[in-house]
């Protein structure tokens, strides 16, 4: 499947803020953000005009798509579902992200990342149910349980990833069985829990047009 290979620091630097896509590293000092709080590229310092409302909904929807590590095609489908769906549409629209099986994963301190956790189902380290899951995307239902496989428990990178996550808040929708290894969505994801604010509004209006 086709995904971003490129530099995960310049996406958060292009965004102005902390998009949190490299585990522990976006913790420290060693954060490209807290080094170089300008936008990537030559003309990274250079200080633009007013930006259009084209512009600002562009960003929102480009910062959206590298948090949850998206591609277009991708973010297009879940928008036209989050449409379809009753309810509003940017509400529906970040339910839908949050509830797929790599966010999980990394919501519930399995993984340092999203990435890794994508690279964790991938190789087929994680059961849904009982049953062994390896595509990224798939949607977990609330109360469905979440594990990493037993023969996988010592992998360092889950390992250090559980040590890292106990030091910080876990979201209120989930629950996790550190010694278990095993969690579950307690109830639906709102856009209000999330730590990075997002202001769904604009990315309804760039798609809407
Ligand atoms: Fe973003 Fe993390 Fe890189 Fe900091 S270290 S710029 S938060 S990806």
């Amino acid at each position: 499947m086709a995904r971003y290979t490129g530099a995960k620091c310049k996406l958060c630097r292009r965004e102005g803020m902390k998009l949190f896509l490299k585990g522990e590293r976006c913790y420290g000092s060693s954060c490209a953000i807290e080094r170089r709080p300008y936008g990537p590229g030559q003309h990274g310092r250079r200080r633009g005009r007013k930006p259009s409302d084209y512009k600002l909904q562009l960003r929102e929807k480009q910062k959206v798509r590298a948090i949850y590590g998206v591609l277009e095609r991708q973010f297009r489908l879940y928008f036209a579902e989050a449409n379809r769906r009753m309810g509003a549409t940017g509400e529906n629209l970040f339910n839908l992200l949050e509830k797929r099986l790599d966010n999980v994963i990394y919501r519930l301190g399995f993984a340092p990342s999203r990435a890794s956790a994508r690279q964790l189902i991938r190789h087929k380290h994680v059961l849904v149910g009982d049953v062994v899951c390896d595509v990224p995307s798939r949607q977990v239902k609330v109360g469905q349980i979440v594990r990493i496989r037993t023969k996988s428990q010592n992998i360092p990178q889950v390992v250090g990833a559980i040590k890292d996550a106990n030091k910080r808040d876990r979201l209120p929708f989930v629950q996790a069985d550190d010694k278990k290894m095993e969690g579950h969505l307690v109830s639906e994801p709102q856009l209000s829990d999330l730590p990075i604010p997002i202001q769904e509004n604009l990315i309804v209006e760039l798609y809407s047009k």
